[in-house]
This record gives structure tokens, C-alpha cells and sequence, in this order.
């Protein structure tokens, strides 16, 4: 199987813009020299290539059988600035491979295989821009949202070949059969089980809280420690809080990324103090839990020091299940290939939770990150074998889905 070939395409995409590697914003000449390459690779293989109004990338393997649903698969060839050679670009490259596979063989059902624009959303600020133009979720205005040389979507969109004009109605219809999309891990657990591959579950649900714990200033030298109402205090508690909420609960993270303290000077006493709680879970009811949890350590930790809280939210994001049908078809193909069958959840977003919101069946494979799992960074890495066991699995898998 073509791995090797895997590795060489990867290298050709990673280094095709300017250095630093890899920098494929979305909708950028840099994203559209990938979407050419692969659009060449695409025909090679006699696939019939299209070019949807997002500039996406259709292309198909016909089947046998033109009234089935189609079996899509793929990912997405952006980066973010300074990304790695495998986030997204495997996940096309490698259908691409694991397609070639399936060889002459008749199969019912069309193959296609998909490569998104714009998932990262570094450029313009929303993510997924490709897949949820297909299924008719683009925000009313984000056709004006601009970057930051002020280049709105609309103008990147038309440079990059696509139809300003179309982009925001969708066009995904008839709607595939099921969405395969096979992703690097961008995590450390694989690495640890000793796993190539893992089979994912669910993609994580996200809530964004903002804490603000409100105290009273005072002169750091001439005010008693039994008399102040310290909002940094509060804050440091309740970061403390945050993290030990989070190893409570399985597969649960939370992160407190941003701390502001007011008036923010040696010696004074904080009376404003401002949080953002990042709060993630593959499970609905264990994300409410975490909200719940932090509602009221809020709570607890201004009172202890003298302080108020208020806990605002910002956005929510459900956690979107994987399909069952689809990951019981990569989990057997997983078994087939020797593997143990390893589930587990997604901590980041990805193309396939836009595809299974728009009630398309959707499954992830996972690929073995190496080095502690690090991405979006050129030194994200996984091994040449256990590339070539995701498209051996992906192969098996498909030829199953286009029975
Ligand atoms: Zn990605």
C-alpha cells in the first residue's frame, strides 16, 4: 500500500508555501495550491473531480448503483499558521490511497472522497467554513467577515474559485449515505495505550463560561490579612477548583485560559478579578455537571474571601455522537487488520461533527499521534506504519459502507 507515497504527498503539501511550513490559512493561495495538487492526485485515479461553490473538492468513484446513497470520506487541507504536515492533510491523502485500494472491484454504492476548505478558522474567526456551507449552516453575515488585512470571505472566497453567490443556500442533496473521516489523534492517548488506531466515540461538547469575582481594593503594606477581600485569592482558589472538577469526571477536561486582575499593581490589593472557563466533555449530562460544578465553586471561593462571583456564559456546543452503524464498520475493520479496538472521544472539532449535526452518519478514525500527541506545530508526527494501517482499515472499511 502506498504509504510511501502517503509520506512524499504529505512533505509536498507541508512545504509548497513560504517558511515557516506548514502555512495554509483558508481560502489562501497557499490552500489553494494544495487544493490543485490534490485535485491532480484526485484525477490520476480517474475520479470524477468537482469543484463545489465553497471551492471544496468532490471526488467520486462511481458505483454500481446510482439510486444509493454515496459513502463520503475526507477531511480538510488547511492549516494553521506555523501547522504540522498531518492535521486534515492525511484525511484526504489518505482516502485518496485507501480508495486506490479498493482497485477494480464493483462495489454498489459511489465513493467519494471530500477535502474541505477552511476548517481551521484561524483566518477569519469560525471554523468549518467548507463542510457547513455544504449543509446550509453559514451565519447570515459571514460573507462580510474579514481577516486581518481586512480580505473579506466573499473576495477570498471568489479568488479561491468559489461562488460567493451560491455559497450560503447548501447543495448537499441527495445527502450522502455516511461520512468517514479518518484524523490524526493531536492527543497523547493512543501513544500511551500503544495503539495505532483508535476508533472515536464522540466529539466533545464545549462550554465557555466567564467568571467575574468582584472584591474590594486596599493597600498592600497597611491593610490585615483578616481584613481584606482579595478577587485574586478568590480567582487562584477557583482555578484550583476548576482543575480537580475536571479529573472528577472521566473524559472531562477544563482550562482556565485567561486571568485579568484589576487594577493589575504590585501593591494593591485586586478587586477585580476576570476568568474564562473552557469546559469540555464527550457526554451532555457530564457537561452540565461541569457548568454546575463551576456555578457554584464560584460561589464558594468569593464568599471564603469576602468576594462576589458572577458566571456568565458565553457559547455552547453540544457534544455530537458518532455514529453507531458506521463506527461498529471501522471497529471490525480495525479487528480484522490485528488491532484491538481502542474508543475513545475527540477533545477537538472536526469536519465529521458538521456532517452528523446534518444527520449524516459519520464516524472518525484516529491515527497514532507520536511525541506526546503535539499538533498545529511542525513537529506533529506519526508513524509511516501506522499511516498505512489507518488506510488498510479505512479500505476495508469503505468497501463494507459501498456494499
Ligand atoms: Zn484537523
Amino acid at each position: 500500500m502506498g504509504a510511501e507515497r502517503v509520506s512524499e504527498r504529505l512533505e509536498e503539501l507541508f512545504t509548497l508555501g513560504k517558511p515557516p511550513h506548514a502555512n495554509r490559512p483558508g481560502l489562501s493561495a497557499a490552500e489553494d495550491r494544495a487544493f490543485a495538487r490534490v485535485a491532480a492526485w484526485m484525477e490520476e485515479l480517474d475520479m470524477r473531480v468537482e469543484r463545489d461553490p465553497a471551492a471544496n473538492l468532490v471526488a467520486r468513484r462511481p458505483g454500481t448503483d446510482p439510486d444509493l446513497g454515496e459513502v463520503w470520506v475526507g477531511s480538510h487541507l488547511d492549516t494553521v499558521p506555523g501547522g504540522g504536515r498531518y492535521d486534515g492533510t492525511f484525511g484526504v491523502v489518505g482516502a485518496l490511497e485507501a480508495v486506490e485500494a479498493l482497485g477494480a472491484q464493483p462495489l454498489p454504492r459511489t465513493v467519494a472522497v471530500v477535502a474541505f476548505r477552511d476548517e481551521e478558522g484561524s483566518r477569519f474567526g469560525r471554523s468549518c467554513f467548507g463542510s457547513r456551507a455544504l449543509i446550509g449552516r453559514l451565519e447570515p453575515d459571514e460573507l462580510s467577515a474579514t481577516d486581518a488585512s481586512g480580505i473579506s470571505v466573499r473576495d477570498a472566497l471568489a479568488r479561491s474559485g468559489g461562488d460567493p453567490e451560491r455559497v450560503s443556500s447548501g447543495w448537499l442533496d441527495p445527502r450522502p449515505a455516511c461520512f468517514l473521516e479518518t484524523h490524526i489523534e493531536q492527543g497523547p492517548v493512543l501513544e500511551r495505550s500503544g495503539l495505532p488506531l483508535g476508533v472515536v466515540s464522540a466529539i466533545v461538547g464545549v462550554a465557555e463560561l466567564q467568571v467575574r469575582i468582584s472584591g474590594r481594593r486596599g493597600h498592600a503594606g497597611t491593610t490585615p490579612m483578616d481584613a481584606r477581600a482579595d478577587a485574586l485569592v478568590a480567582a487562584a482558589e477557583l482555578v484550583d477548583g476548576v482543575r480537580a472538577l475536571a479529573l472528577s469526571i472521566p473524559d472531562a477536561v477544563a482550562t482556565v485560559g485567561r486571568l485579568d486582575a484589576q487594577p493589575g499593581a504590585a501593591n494593591v490589593i485586586a478587586e477585580l478579578a476576570e476568568l474564562s472557563v473552557d469546559l469540555r466533555s464527550p457526554v451532555e449530562s457530564d457537561l452540565d455537571e461541569l457548568e454546575r460544578g463551576v456555578r457554584s465553586l464560584a460561589g464558594e471561593v468569593a464568599e471564603r474571601q469576602g468576594c462576589v462571583a458572577e458566571v456568565r456564559r458565553g457559547w455552547r456546543s453540544p457534544p455530537t455522537e458518532m455514529s453507531p452503524a458506521v463506527r461498529d464498520v471501522l471497529a471490525k475493520a480495525v479487528a480484522r487488520a490485528g488491532y484491538p479496538i481502542k474508543t475513545l472521544p475527540s477533545g477537538a472539532g472536526h469536519d465529521a461533527a458538521v456532517m452528523a449535526a446534518a444527520g449524516i452518519p459519520s464516524a472518525m478514525l484516529f491515527v497514532r499521534s507520536l511525541s506526546g500527541g503535539v499538533s498545529h506545530s511542525a513537529d506533529e508526527h506519526s508513524d509511516r506504519r501506522d499511516l498505512r494501517a489507518a488506510i488498510q482499515v479505512l479500505s476495508v472499511a469503505l468497501s463494507r459502507l459501498a456494499a
